[in-house]
């Protein structure tokens, strides 16, 4: 048996549409344009990519994009005084603080910085308590976008036994408030979890956001399960030629696709569904701070 490809990009594709439509709606009818700001400090290679991309994307849509790029010594006064100068811009809906932070400054203290009502990371201590009190909030964008393609995929999520492999703040944890929230029945493992591959094992539903590349393997795959890889690792690809590289999950999609019944591809899965969230929570927050319908 193969397992069905959950297509993220293609489904990240029609998020955006959906986006679209609404930023072109609210032009017209409210005279309205989102706005999304994105603060980046120091060079980051990979850091630097995602905002080029997500500043793109944000245009595409019909968004306003708002980059700020500090140097990588700026002081945390400096930073702490650009958000609150954003925080009070009514045309930006949206504050994104790229991650990592240079080591000089608190990430704690720079993200809870920022307007909860514009937090469309949803990292905001305020955010991460509504979550997980099932309380309306901004959601996280990667764990929203797995959640998406989960309920796209099988409709009501209840009742199914779901493993997340992985406890960061920014995947691990809000994956697992959100498919509690769907009533799943909601296993977190991490690196001190005991015999891993038989806790997966009783998984309808497995979420791998470990950063170790290829670590699940078919063997440990019930029959059947939906499979959400999460992960992005560079590994070397010396068959593409000296020096190269080619981007895999924490999922061996060889083995994986064998035994599940769907599974997310590395690229091409969770990735373009990350930032197809942020719009749709940029749009969120507009509608919010406009008192107007929420977007479904
Ligand atoms: P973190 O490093 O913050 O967390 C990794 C988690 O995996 C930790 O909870 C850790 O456990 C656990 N872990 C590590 N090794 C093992 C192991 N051998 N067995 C079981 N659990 C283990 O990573 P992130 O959550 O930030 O990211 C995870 C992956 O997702 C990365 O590959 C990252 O690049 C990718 N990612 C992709 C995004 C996307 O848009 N597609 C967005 C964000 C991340 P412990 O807590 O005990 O240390």
């Amino acid at each position: 048996m193969t397992a069905t490809l959950i297509d993220g990009k293609a489904f990240a594709a029609e998020v955006r549409q959906k986006v679209a439509t609404h930023v072109t709606r609210l032009r017209d009818e409210n005279g309205i344009t989102p706005g999304l700001a994105v603060v980046l400090v120091g060079e980051d290679a990979a850091s630097q990519v995602y905002v080029r991309a997500k500043g793109k994307m944000t245009t595409e849509v019909g968004m306003n994009s708002f980059e700020h790029k500090l140097e990588a010594d700026t002081s945390e006064g400096d930073l702490l005084a650009l958000i609150a100068k954003l925080n009070a811009d009514p045309s930006v809906n949206g504050i994104l603080v790229q991650l990592p932070l240079p080591a000089h400054l608190n990430e704690d203290l720079v993200v809870n910085s920022i307007d909860p009502a514009k937090d469309v990371d949803g990292f905001h201590i305020s955010n991460v308590g509504r979550l997980g009190t099932g309380q309306k909030s901004m959601v996280p964008c990667t764990p929203l976008g797995c959640l998406m393609m989960l309920r796209e995929f099988h409709g009501s999520l209840s009742g199914l036994n779901a493993v997340v492999i992985g406890r960061s703040n920014i995947v691990g944890k809000p994956m697992a408030s959100l498919l509690l929230g769907d009533s799943c029945t909601v296993t977190i493992a991490h690196s001190r979890t005991k015999d891993l591959p038989s806790v997966v094992r009783a998984a309808d539903i497995v979420v791998a956001a470990v950063g170790r590349p290829e670590m699940v393997t078919g063997d440990w795959i019930k029959k059947g399960a939906t499979v959400i890889d999460v992960g992005i690792n560079r590994i070397p690809a010396p068959e593409k030629g000296e020096g190269k590289t080619r981007l895999v999950g924490d999922v061996d999609f060889a083995s994986v696709k064998e035994v599940a019944g769907a599974i997310t591809p590395v690229p091409g899965g969770v990735g373009p569904m990350t930032i197809a969230c942020l719009l749709a929570n940029t749009l969120t927050a507009t509608c919010r701070a406009n008192g107007l319908a929420e977007p479904e």
